[in-house]
């Protein structure tokens, strides 16, 4: 095959496979779907519109909305089906690209798609950041940093962040700080961003929002960085159906903070009574997920898979050996996990 660039030669495949199990704590995704009744609302506007009509180029009216609900400038907002692809546009965008080993997997992917020069920084002791080693690395490029942390639920001191937001202006790079766990730690950094363009916000409705299934997320950057961001995705790339499910949501936005409620009170109790297990050990966490330590990963998700509990291993990451995540799942769903989990021979 001559047909594509010899970099994507032997690039290996998103690290995702599809397992059935009863009780799915694989993919940090909400256990509650969206309220009945705003679904409802959802489809009669979407029967509302004129199919055959394309989308606005930008999602105009819905980033409007949003512009002004989170309090940012319209001409920086940019939406996107799913912010896996606004990673992408960044990372083809980027002179490099620089991110934390571990990360989220798909800021390494969509750089190697890309053909960006692409590098990793390790977290320092207990997942913290290595402040120093970052402060060197980051010379310019898009530096990707997830917080509350994936895939350790790790949240960064305000003041390191502040520091690479300053030396990102210094080196004029830009420090994209990923938003995707932010309501399940009460957190906001949008306001290291709004006097510094050089830092910009990464914000999904795939988790809190409940919306994994429809594909959507933003961008909060100044408008030079979004208008650029804007040119390298295709036009008229927010479908309009989403578009609909996404007004309605904007206008209901308070399922979404009862979501990550439950969540954070589930993942306390899980949290707790992991403490008690006599081998394994759950690391703190602020997002909808626990990294647990086990002797054995492979083990320990064999044996949870064998009692109907799917979580997902991350044993493959540098300094995560023996882990797994376990996404917290509603109650019945983690009562099944911690009775799996103590069920347990010890591996
Ligand atoms: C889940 C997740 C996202 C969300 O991606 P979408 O494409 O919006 O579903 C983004 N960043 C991180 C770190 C995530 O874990």
């Amino acid at each position: 095959m001559r047909a594509f660039k010899a970099h994507l030669r032997g690039l290996s495949p998103y690290p995702y496979k599809k397992v059935e199990a009863p009780v799915k704590l694989d993919q940090n995704e909400s256990p509650f779907d969206l309220p009945q009744a705003l679904k409802e609302e959802a489809l009669r506007r979407m029967a509302r519109l004129p199919w055959n009509r394309y989308p606005e180029i930008h999602a105009e009216g819905l980033r409007r909305r949003l512009a002004a609900q989170v309090g940012w400038p319209e001409e920086g907002v940019v939406l996107s089906p799913g912010s896996n692809l606004l990673i992408l546009a960044l990372s083809l965008a980027a002179e490099s690209v620089l991110d934390l080993a571990p990360s989220f997997p798909h800021y390494a992917h969509a750089a190697r798609v890309a053909g960006t020069p692409y590098r990793a920084v390790p977290l320092g002791e207990g997942f913290s950041l290595d402040l120093e080693a970052l402060l060197a690395v980051f010379q310019g490029g898009v530096l990707f940093l997830p917080n509350p942390h994936a895939p350790t639920g790790a949240l960064f001191p305000e003041e390191a962040l502040e520091a690479l937001a300053e030396r990102a202006r210094e080196v004029g790079g830009l420090l994209v700080l990923d938003e995707a766990y932010r309501e399940f730690a009460g957190t906001d950094l949008s306001r290291l961003g709004r006097d510094n363009p050089h830092v910009a916000l990464l914000r999904t409705f795939s988790k809190a929002f409940s919306l994994g299934g429809v594909r959507a997320g933003y961008l909060l950057a100044a408008p030079e960085v979004a208008a650029v961001v804007r040119e390298v995705l295709p036009p008229f790339v927010l479908p309009a159906h989403t578009g609909a499910i996404l007004e309605v949501v904007l206008e209901n936005p308070g399922y979404a903070e009862r979501v990550a409620a439950l969540v954070r009170k589930e993942r306390e109790r899980v949290y707790q009574a992991l403490k008690d297990h006599p081998t394994w050990r759950p690391y703190p966490s602020h997002a909808n997920f626990l990294l647990v330590r086990t002797p054995h990963a492979a083990e320990a998700f064999a044996h949870l898979l064998a009692q109907g509990v799917l979580v997902r291993r991350q044993d493959h990451y540098p300094g995560l050996a023996g882990c797994l995540r376990v996404t917290i799942g509603a109650k019945e769903e983690m009562d099944a996990f911690l009775r799996a989990a103590f069920g347990v021979a010890y591996a």
